[in-house]
């Protein structure tokens, strides 16, 4: 008899029907975990339209997740069944350069869970144990869901280096929001937000920030444009001071025309930071356990079932921090 679990599978564009599916088994160095969160991120957004290539029918989708150990496969030493855990969802080669350099984010055999492996929007999730990571004890288990995109957010932070002035952070989504945190936290003055939706922009100012129209935004050291659109790409570098630094984090559209002229004679930088080294993970799960990071407000949870509806909600702009699925809950 082969046991079964429930998992939320992507069939078509807008489609996503729960399923019963072969429960999955953990290989050796591999670790089972029975999934209490999987957060939806923003990410996965144009996957669920059918806009992401790296996102194909039929899949599980599901990076963000927190729950509990089921069973460790040969060889994996140190975790063991029930155990509370969380997980780095970028797997990587552990070979190459940028692998041995500590910027595995960069390696060329990166694969991520949820796109080129099954995600967590499941019962039950395969994570390599290396990518395991155990939850400290009295740490909500709906915050340390959120290890994945709060070390995104640590990144672009050490990325951009410290800063006297006020940085800029346009869009105040999960992303935005825990880098107006990791800001606050490393001790930067008050970020300024840009975010056009009330709701978030509310979350945005509770958390620390200083609300700003972003037309109006010139002279800053620092930009994130955490939203990735053409439009909040033009202004975040519109709003550069001589001297400042872009940092992209947002993937909505590709293609994006800059006055890059203006880059030349005011010598500004513009770079791309994406996701994390495994460093970034242990630090983002850290400074959730000691309440430094998280989002406090703004957390929906929802069972797997409802997960299709949730991903069009969040296309058509629900100002939610951020959905959780929780599987087995009903619907
Ligand atoms: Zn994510
Ligand atoms: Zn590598």
């Amino acid at each position: 008899m082969t046991s079964t679990m429930e998992a939320l599978v992507y069939e078509a564009p807008r489609e996503m029907v729960l399923r019963r599916l072969p429960a999955p088994e953990p290989g050796p160095g591999e670790v089972l975990v029975r999934v209490a969160y999987s957060g939806i991120c923003g990410s996965e957004l144009s996957g669920f339209l059918g806009q992401s290539s790296i996102r194909t029918p039929p899949l599980v989708f599901g990076h963000e997740l927190a729950g509990h150990v089921e069973s460790v496969g040969d060889g994996v030493d140190g975790l063991a069944a029930g155990q509370t855990v969380t997980a780095n969802p970028l797997v990587t080669c552990g070979q190459c350069r940028y692998c041995a350099a500590g910027v595995e984010q960069r390696c060329p055999q990166r694969l991520l869970l949820g796109a080129s492996l099954p995600g967590c929007n499941a019962e039950l999730v395969v994570v390599p144990a290396s990518r395991v990571l155990p939850v400290p004890e009295g740490t909500d288990l709906r915050q340390a869901s959120l290890v994945e995109p709060a070390a995104f957010a640590l990144h672009a932070v050490e990325a951009a280096g410290t800063s006297e002035a006020p940085a800029l952070v346009v869009g105040a989504g999960p992303i935005g929001l825990l880098i107006v945190q990791a800001l606050v936290a490393s001790g930067a003055p008050a970020p300024l937000v840009a975010e056009l939706n009330p709701a978030r922009a509310a979350m945005a100012e509770r958390a620390g920030a200083q609300l700003v129209a972003l037309a109006d935004v010139r002279g800053v050291d620092l930009a994130f444009d955490a939203v990735g659109s053409e439009g909040t790409r033009q202004a975040a570098f519109a709003s550069l001071a001589p001297g400042g630094t872009l940092i992209l984090v947002g993937l909505h559209t590709d293609a994006t025309s800059l006055p890059l002229n203006r880059a030349v004679r005011d010598e500004l930088a513009v770079r791309g930071v994406f996701a994390y080294a495994h460093r970034h993970v242990a630090h983002a799960l850290d400074g959730i356990a000691s309440g430094r990071l998280g989002l406090a407000e703004g957390v929906v949870e929802a069972p797997l079932a409802d997960g299709a509806q949730w991903y069009q909600r969040l296309i058509d702009g629900d100002p939610a921090a951020k959905v959780l699925l929780v599987p087995g809950a009903g619907a």
